[in-house]
């Protein structure tokens, strides 16, 4: 079966009826890089930089992360590469960078909010994608978002980057892409304002369901209420496409629903058509897009948004996956 599979690699990801998807990889390191191009991922969706910062005993300097960014962006080649600055707290740990004892760990100081708070170490982050930018289609992302100011704030510190680096005489792509991660439900709620400030949107399922249900993701007493397919879960991503499609940003999405083949129909409905995965799940996803009809898939995914639990969703889609290849 993973042979069979494995030959999609080369294949377009096209339904039945023609709609053209471009389903690209998650990856946290140039090992994961290359089990994503070898399952034909169409360019990096999301690069989780935090595991650069991981397992060694100092901050990665500039020229580290620099070597790593370039490498990427060169295996790529001519697909996107979306870097995303660092997210560590709530889960995730550096044993050099002390942070503190918090009750909410996943409510308290991680991602945006470290960065902007430790602007140096922010700074050589983005001076170092930046300074990538130029070896192939680099694209930039601030996780856990959810303000305005945030965004502006960290545009202001990419500002300053691009003064400094342009006195030093360093090349960079100065239009270079600048996104979010949409996965507070607070950036939802404003997402039409977000929308004027950034070039697009990713939507971050992991975090964004556990945010909007009050479910740590991490906890396995309640992972049972863990619920991608609850209809606020779906109502807030529509808001998200919505308003992205409203402002004519590109919107895609890159947490874990994307690799689960049953949410094929709400991608179609929607009309998302780039979605970024685990390299393992990439040929799953494709063979099921290859076995669907999306005309059909839409009248699924329309039943589906229309559905008052998770359970009914659920059921529905999985039913479907199967009849459907
Ligand atoms: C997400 O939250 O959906 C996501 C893709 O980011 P991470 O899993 O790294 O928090
Ligand atoms: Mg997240």
């Amino acid at each position: 079966k993973r042979e069979q599979l494995e030959l999609l690699a080369t294949v377009e990801a096209v339904t039945r009826d023609g709609v053209n998807l471009s389903l690209a990889g998650n990856i946290s390191s140039v090992k994961e890089l290359n089990l994503a191009l070898k399952y034909g991922a169409e360019g990096v969706g999301l690069f989780r930089t935090e595991f650069l910062y991981m397992d060694r005993d100092s901050f990665p300097s500039e020229e580290e992360q620099f070597e790593v960014y370039k490498l990427v962006a060169e295996k790529v080649g001519n697909h996107p590469v979306v870097i995303r600055t660092l997210d560590i707290g709530g889960d995730k740990h550096l044993d050099y960078f002390q942070l503190p004892e918090e009750q909410n760990p996943f409510l308290g100081y991680r991602a945006i909010r470290i960065s902007l708070d430790r602007k140096d170490m922010f700074k050589t982050q983005l001076t170092a994608i930046l300074r990538a930018s130029v070896y192939g289609k680099v694209k930039m992302m601030f996780p856990m978002i959810s303000s305005l100011e945030e965004v502006q704030a960290a545009k202001a510190v990419l500002a300053e980057v691009m003064e400094e680096l342009e006195q030093r005489g360093v090349p960079f792509d100065r239009n270079i892409p600048v996104g979010i991660m949409v996965e507070v439900p607070a950036a939802v709620m404003i997402v039409d304002i977000l929308a004027e400030e950034v070039d697009f949107f990713s939507i971050g399922t992991n975090d964004l369901v556990q945010y909007v249900l009050a479910v740590d993701r991490m906890n396995e007493q309640i992972a049972h209420m863990y619920h991608p397919y609850h209809p606020a879960v779906l109502r807030l991503i529509r808001m998200t496409v919505e308003a992205a499609k409203h402002a004519g940003i590109e919107v895609s999405v890159c947490g874990e629903m994307a690799a689960d083949e049953r949410s094929l129909p709400l991608w179609l409905e929607l009309g998302i058509n780039n979605l970024s995965m685990s390299p393992q799940a990439l040929l799953k996803v494709k063979h099921r897009t290859l076995n669907t009809v999306a005309a059909e898939a839409r009248e699924v995914a329309k039943a589906c948004f229309r559905m008052r639990t998770s359970s009914e969703t659920e059921a529905k889609l999985s039913a479907y996956a199967k009849v459907s290849g």
